[in-house]
């Protein structure tokens, strides 16, 4: 069976992929219905079935897939981290392979809103970018697309998520759609980031179509990782007195939007907010018209704020103080007492612990102490499998997604989606791996950690191999 989306993007042809959001808000019978007249469009290579949108649970996604498929549309399914851990997800994709559901959108996913069972994220998304490209080298036929944001206006927010792609594309993501957001510069920068190092992975830019409703509600961060600027808020404020509610100019911003995607050379537009055949119809004949005025246009779409970010922009990067003491401290110690190779300490030491590990009394006693030295210092919680070297000794248990290899895509300025008074931790991973020159560091991938060491002692898992961490056999 042709998968039509890997056919586009393999030919370098300029694709349409459209979001079908199967919340429980929209009857499945209305769902099916858009993804036949979807299926119509020759430019529209794939409706991409969401899981989980908002952070809320909707149609069971592989079932709208399947009967998306069965109407010409073919399905690429958003698979979260949310409440399932590897087990389920593996299942997941093995239930995909079964019904040859090929494409998928591997995602960390939204937090939970408030009320829900306590969220499990065993994986996070490069992670399970890993997981896909297991079961595809076992034989399992997978396209894997990923998320990235550019539209992240702090130096640590934007560098990790450049970096996280980094990770994704190493793991085998084939393609990548951007966060929403309406900012050519930074659709362009992160075009120039990949060029730059010779990934030529494929991207596609989201174009939302906004409505009012939306735009005022992500002009307060809604949903995570959404921002529409004062500006453009005031904008749609002042489209919707039109007399169609403003539909006519929104759908003109989206072609516009994809005019621009086109000439940066991306190589298609991700479709969000309509999923009306007429409107997605619509808004790939005005693009085409748009087409060669995409520079001129490039140059409206400009509603980041005032003083963001921008990789490109030539002012000098604000200059970091010394790096804390802590983490300085702690990486003279390794130096001086190497342990992370096999040398007679590290011998020495695996004896000492392995006698520890059989002793259960003592080995319950060097728990508590290693968790009464790593609390208070670093928020330890546990885990039993302590990644702190590798993540400039900032605890990824004390995200509140667990994840271990960056930043979601829900920050804002710098602040965790989940807690939003709360600095993001990624942020102090960064800044500590900038001040000691070492961000090419961050590339490296974290395994997911054995849940089954949880209130054991991380330093006897270590010193006894039963942990994973980066690294050869690290997984
Ligand atoms: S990574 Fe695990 S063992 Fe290490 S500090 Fe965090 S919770 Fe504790």
């Amino acid at each position: 069976m042709t998968n039509p989306l890997r056919v586009a993007l393999a030919a370098g042809r300029f694709c349409y992929v459209v979001e079908l959001v199967a919340s429980a808000l929209t009857r499945e019978a209305r769902l099916l219905e858009t993804a036949s007249g979807l299926a119509r469009l020759p430019q529209v290579v794939a409706g991409s079935v969401t899981s989980y949108a908002g952070g809320a649970m909707g149609h069971d996604p592989l079932r709208v897939a399947a009967a998306a498929r069965a109407r010409g549309l073919t399905p690429n399914i958003h698979l979260t981290c949310v409440s399932q851990d590897r087990g389920g997800l593996r299942k997941t994709l093995d239930d995909m392979h079964a019904l040859s559901l090929e494409n998928v959108f591997a995602l960390t996913g939204d937090y939970p809103g408030a009320g829900d069972q306590p969220p499990v994220f065993d994986l996070d998304s490069v992670q399970l970018v890993h997981l896909v490209d297991e079961l595809r080298r076992g034989g399992k036929a997978f396209h894997v697309t990923v998320a990235v944001s550019p539209f992240k206006y702090t130096e640590a927010d934007c560098v990790y998520q450049y970096v996280k792609l980094e990770k994704k594309i190493a793991a085998g993501a084939d393609a990548a759609v951007t966060q929403v957001g309406w900012d050519a510069r930074k659709l362009e920068e992160l075009k120039r980031y990949l060029d730059a190092r010779g990934l030529r992975t494929p991207l596609l830019g989201n174009v939302y179509v906004l409505g009012p409703r939306t735009a005022e509600r992500m002009a307060t961060g809604r949903p995570p990782g959404c921002w529409v600027s004062p500006e453009l808020l005031a904008a749609v404020r002042a489209e919707s007195l039109a007399q169609d509610g403003g539909r006519q100019a929104r759908l003109e911003r989206a072609a516009r939007t994809v005019a621009v995607l086109r000439g940066l050379g991306y190589a298609g537009a991700y479709i969000g907010g309509t999923h009306d055949p007429v409107q997605i119809a619509w808004i790939i004949r005005r693009a085409d018209e748009l087409a060669p005025r995409w520079e001129a246009l490039a140059a409206e779409l400009r509603y980041g704020p005032a003083g963001g970010f921008y990789l490109s922009a030539s002012a000098p990067r604000p200059r970091h103080p010394r790096r804390d003491a802590l983490p300085r401290m702690l990486e003279w110690l390794g130096r001086a007492l190497p342990v992370t190779r096999d040398t007679p300490l590290r011998r020495a030491l695996a004896r000492v612990f392995a006698w520890i590990d059989r002793h259960r009394p003592a080995a319950v006693l060097l728990e508590h102490v290693e968790l009464a030295i790593k609390k208070p210092l670093f928020g330890c919680q546990a885990c039993g499998n302590c990644v702190l070297g590798h993540l400039e000794y900032v605890c990824p248990q004390t995200c509140p997604k667990q994840m271990r290899n960056g930043p979601c895509g829900g920050t804002d300025n710098g602040r965790c989606e989940v807690v939003p008074d709360k600095p993001c931790i990624w942020v102090a991973v960064h800044d500590r791996a900038k001040a000691s020159g070492s961000l090419d560091g961050l590339k490296t991938y974290v395994p997911p950690p054995h849940r089954q060491l949880r209130d054991t002692s991380s330093w006897i898992n270590y010193f006894l191999d039963r942990d994973s961490r980066p690294g050869p056999g690290g997984g």
